[in-house]
C-alpha cells in the first residue's frame, strides 16, 4: 500500500517525487524550483528538504542549513545570469505565506543576456 500523502504540503510532494515540478537544482538538503505562477521574469523557489512551517519554526540547529538556502539561492541566481534579485519569505498566514512550508521566494528582472550584458 503506498503511504498517505494527503496531509503533506505541496512542497513535500515535491520533494518526495509525487509530484513533478520544473526543478533547477537539488541536493540533499533542498530543492529550487520555479514558481508556477510567476511574479516577475524569473522567480524561483528555495525549498529545505527539511519540514519547517516558516522561520518563525527554526532553531539554533538550523542556523547551518538556512545559511546553505542563501547560498544556493545566491547560485541559481547566478547560474540563471540574474545581475539583482529580491529574496523573500513570507511567514504566517498574517503574512501571506500560503504554503506552510519554509521556502525563499527569488525575484529578478531582467538577466544580463536579456540586456545585452553577456
Ligand atoms: P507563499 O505564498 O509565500 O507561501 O508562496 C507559495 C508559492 O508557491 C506561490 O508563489 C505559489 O505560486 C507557489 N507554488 C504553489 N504550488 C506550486 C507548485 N506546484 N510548483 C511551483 N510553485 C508552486
Amino acid at each position: 500500500m503506498s503511504p498517505d500523502t494527503s496531509m503533506l504540503s505541496v512542497f513535500e510532494r515535491i520533494i518526495c517525487g509525487e509530484l513533478a515540478a520544473d526543478k533547477l537544482f537539488e541536493d540533499d538538503k533542498c530543492i529550487v524550483i520555479n514558481d508556477i505562477h510567476p511574479q516577475a521574469p524569473v522567480h524561483f523557489l528555495v525549498i529545505p528538504k527539511k519540514k519547517l512551517v516558516s522561520l518563525m519554526d527554526a532553531k539554533a540547529c538550523d542556523q547551518a542549513l538556512l545559511g546553505h538556502l542563501l547560498v544556493v539561492a545566491a547560485q541559481v541566481a547566478e547560474q540563471l545570469g540574474l545581475k539583482g534579485y529580491r529574496l523573500v519569505a513570507n511567514n504566517g498566514q498574517s503574512a501571506g505565506q500560503t504554503v506552510m512550508h519554509l521556502h525563499f521566494h527569488v525575484l529578478g528582472r531582467k538577466t544580463l543576456s536579456e540586456q545585452g550584458l553577456i
